[in-house]
């Protein structure tokens, strides 16, 4: 009995000490005072035994409060160990962790959220300028614009597109107005880029790639201000068209390792010998390249007469280079994904350009792909998360419209369960990226430049994007796989390849960029472990590691006894009852951080530097923050949105899925650690009950789906935003004109099937309308509205057909003809 009392109090003691994260000296303390109470209370050789043990390993915690003790006896034997594990990180890795900003992400990764952080964020209104300008040019821009003739028929945007965009300032929304641009904020830019794209990809594309990395973001971090005077008016108003050169074709994800590469030279510019550099660069899949008039180049500059200084390998340099200078050979283009966006390969052989057309001179040459990952950290999170919820937002609006007009079995098919799954899942993946989306520009404008949130961010949007936009096709079923202007799918079915491919294709940046960086720069001790083990002054080093290293040791043990406390009760210990009915989830959020901030510390125990190679691993962390990121937006809109009750399912079955996916990730992640005994352990804290997750049920599967397919005014909430024309004639439109026709008509068509089930109206007369009403079974205005219904519902379903020349420009042979022949 005194050895269970013994053993019990020790771990509950330890427990409690970690839970409240006690300093050394107050656990030194306690832990004395429990002891000697333990030996009052206790007897019994095999209890003394297990005292005096625990008395031993008391004094050696009791003397870690000397510090020059703790210094020789546990920090530097620690800190040596800690070198020979470290990952080596090049320069280029080096460079990419610094660049942006840690913000929730920290947070979620620390295992204890602290939830003001994100939910005092102020997300503010629009201006009234850039309100202005969305319900203006942005809304007149996408009546002009028709992706089915773009893509067809001018195989880019008309020369009347391309000057509206010019004329109306939307190649210039990052400039700032005193440069004659828009000086949009983020949220702004972010809304633009959102309506334009649910209406015109190529449109929206055009107008994303000048806003994002690229010439004229570079220059307002980077340029001079010579530099900035002369390019940025005149990319403000369209006169200069830019477009960013980086991917070669033997170096795509590994941007860093680029081929092409500039000489530090002296030769002739306009007349007169000057310093400058030979470049000689292939570039390909470059966006807007073809029509571009400045040209964004990355390569790597060398110096082998040492003109600029001592280095010889100075590093990757971005320069700007006005396309119509001698050697730069642009025009030709790629057709990706059959879009008709200006895409295609830049190249120039020792081209000869002044060392001015480097972006910030000559001091900013060898700095380029610091310049990148610092636009990339920002910039990843406006324009692909703004198309992809616009893509959703499209799959959401016409799938829950459609699904309420078609009728199959005599029943709208949105009635069916198969269907609704589908909906449910377009409907969850719409609320959640709309959300973070809205929550990551709100950040951006607050001053954060999250590099790992940008990174998660892209990725989640797009592939949630490609999900939905599968789901869209396939309620729709041969109305969204026939091509045609009727088609409102097929643009974002195809285009959503590019957007998983560009700016750090998914799988990469799933399994290797989001959790490794994530795991250096959000982990709250190890960048600053990392940083004292570099510190070459040698007592320095060991001061800073040994504080980073006891607040790392606190903060595991801390949510090691959390884990166990927060996954024992159920997630319910620690919420915070003042958010009301959605507590639980907070509770529920906070048990999953917690619960991967202990798995983290154990993978990086086993695994170090190693598990920078483990990308199965670092892809299943990677989707856990995903999860955890997108549910901390929602809960966030859903505050600021003023908690709406009807939102509440939709969060609801978001939620119960999210935590599904984490926990089956987290599941996965232990299954495969090498060491058993931790596997063994952790399993304990993280289901010490046994059990996994359960996903939503179907019953509130089935509410979500209803939601969209019934409720009009529940699609238009959360499909705001997005390009939306009322009128019968419209694509989309017709689709809303068609359900409200058809509520109209409703009861006229009950009576006609009544009167047909009662052998009152023969079902097989030509006309069931114009037979009901000289039977009197419905009046003449009743049997106006099934017409104008019937016409309603025929245009929502058409697809559109093509004599074989209108399509192929000519009529195919056929085996039959050429035998004829
Ligand atoms: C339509 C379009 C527009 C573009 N616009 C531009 C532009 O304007 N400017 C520009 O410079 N570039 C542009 N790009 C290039 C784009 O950024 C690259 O395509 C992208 O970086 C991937 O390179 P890649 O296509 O060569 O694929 P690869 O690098 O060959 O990769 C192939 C696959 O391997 C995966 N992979 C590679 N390395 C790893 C790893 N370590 N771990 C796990 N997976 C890995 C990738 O995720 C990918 O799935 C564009 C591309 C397209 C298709």
């Amino acid at each position: 009995m005194s050895v269970i009392i013994i053993l019990l109090t020790i771990i509950i003691g330890v427990g409690v000490l970690a839970y409240l994260r006690a300093s050394l000296v107050v656990t030194t303390v306690a832990a004395a005072i429990g002891l000697l109470v333990l030996g009052k209370i206790t007897g019994g050789p095999v209890a003394s035994f297990l005292l005096i043990l625990a008395w031993v390993v008391w004094a050696y915690v009791a003397c870690l409060n000397l510090r020059e003790f703790r210094y020789r006896f546990f920090t530097a034997p620690a800190l040596k160990f800690f070198r020979t594990a470290l990952p080596t990180i090049s320069k280029t890795e080096q460079e990419a962790l610094d660049a942006g900003t840690v913000w929730w992400d920290a947070e979620l990764f620390s295992g204890d959220p602290n939830w003001n952080r994100l939910l005092e964020l102020p997300v503010e209104e629009l201006s009234p300028a850039e309100q202005k300008f969305l319900d203006g040019p942005v809304e007149k821009l996408c009546a002009m614009v028709d992706e089915w003739e773009i893509s067809r028929e001018h195989g880019d945007l008309p020369a009347h597109v391309w000057q509206f965009l010019k004329d109306e300032g939307f190649l210039g929304m990052i400039i700032p107005t005193e440069y004659g641009g828009k000086g949009f904020s983020a949220r702004a830019h972010s809304r633009v880029i959102c309506k334009i794209a649910s209406r015109c990809s190529t449109a929206a594309i055009s107008v994303m790639v000048p806003n994002s990395l690229g010439p004229a973001e570079l220059l307002l971090r980077y340029g001079n201000q010579a530099q900035k005077d002369h390019y940025l008016p005149r990319l403000a108003c369209g006169d200069e068209v830019p477009c960013f050169a980086l991917t070669n074709p033997f170096a795509g994800s590994d941007a860093a390792a680029i081929p092409d590469k500039g000489i530090v030279c002296r030769g002739t510019f306009n007349g007169e010998e000057v310093l400058g550099i030979r470049v000689t660069w292939e570039k390909r899949y470059i966006t807007l390249s073809p029509v571009a008039t400045v040209l964004g180049l990355a390569f790597h500059l060398y110096d082998p007469e040492n003109l600029l200084g001592d280095a010889t390998d100075v590093g990757i340099t971005l320069a700007l280079l006005p396309t119509d200078h001698p050697g730069v050979e642009t025009g030709r283009r790629h057709f990706p994904a059959r879009q008709a966006f200006q895409n295609g390969p830049t190249s120039g052989t020792d081209v000869f350009i002044p060392l001015d057309w480097v972006i910030g001179g000559q001091e900013r040459c060898g700095d380029g792909w610091r310049m990148l990952m610092n636009c990339l950290a920002a910039g990843r999170a406006i324009s692909l998360p703004a198309s992809s919820t616009a893509g959703l937002k499209v799959c959401a609006r016409t799938t829950g419209a459609y699904a309420q007009v078609r009728k199959q079995f005599n029943l709208p098919i949105g009635k069916f369960e198969g269907v609704q799954e589908a909906i449910t899942r377009i409907v969850v993946n719409t609320y959640l990226i709309d959300s973070a989306r809205y929550v990551t520009a709100g950040a951006l404008d607050a001053g954060e430049e999250p590099a790992v949130l940008s990174a998660l961010l892209k990725y989640q949007a797009t592939e949630r994007l490609r999900q939905s936009v599968n789901d869209a096709m396939d309620v729709h079923g041969g109305r969204g796989i026939c091509d045609g202007p009727a088609n409102y799918l097929m643009s974002a079915y195809t285009a959503a390849p590019v957007a998983i491919t560009v700016e750090g294709a998914n799988i990469l940046t799933r399994s290797l960029i989001i959790f490794g960086q994530a795991a250096m720069r959000c982990h709250p001790w190890l960048l600053a472990e990392i940083a004292a083990a570099a510190d070459t002054n040698e007592s320095r080093a060991l001061i800073a590691f040994d504080k980073a290293l006891f607040g790392h040791i606190g903060g595991v043990l801390s949510n090691i006894a959390r884990t166990l406390v927060k996954n024992a009760s159920g997630g319910l210990l620690g919420s915070d009852p003042s958010v009301g009915e959605v507590n639980y989830w907070y509770a529920q959020l906070e048990r999953a951080s917690t619960s991967f901030a202990t798995v983290v510390e154990f993978a990086l125990i086993q695994l170090g530097g190693a598990l920078k190679r483990k990308e199965k691993l670092s892809g299943r962390f990677a989707d856990i923050m995903g999860e955890m990121y997108l549910m901390s937006c929602a809960l966030k809109r859903f505050e600021d949105d003023g908690r709406p009750d009807v939102d509440l399912p939709v969060l609801e079955f978001a939620f119960q899925n999210s935590l599904h996916t984490i926990y089956v990730r987290l599941d996965e992640i232990i299954a495969n650690l090498p060491s058993r005994p931790s596997a063994w352990v952790l399993r304990r804290l993280i289901f010490p009950w046994g059990r996994r997750w359960r996903r939503a049920s179907d019953q509130l599967g089935t509410e979500v789906s209803n939601l969209l397919v019934t409720s009009p005014s529940f699609r238009a909430r959360l499909c705001a935003g997005m390009y939306f024309n009322d009128s019968p004639d419209d694509v989309i439109g017709c689709l809303e004109h068609a359900v409200r026709v058809t509520e109209v008509s409703e009861a006229a068509e009950k009576k006609i099937r009544e009167a047909i089930d009662c052998g009152d109206l023969p079902a097989y007369c030509d006309d069931v309308v114009d037979e009901a009403r000289r039977l009197g079974v419905i009046s003449e205005m009743e049997a106006e509205q099934l017409r104008l219904t019937q016409s309603a519902l025929r245009r929502a379903i058409d697809v559109d057909d093509f004599a074989a020349d209108e399509l192929w420009g000519r009529v195919p042979e056929t085996p039959q003809a050429a035998d004829a022949a």
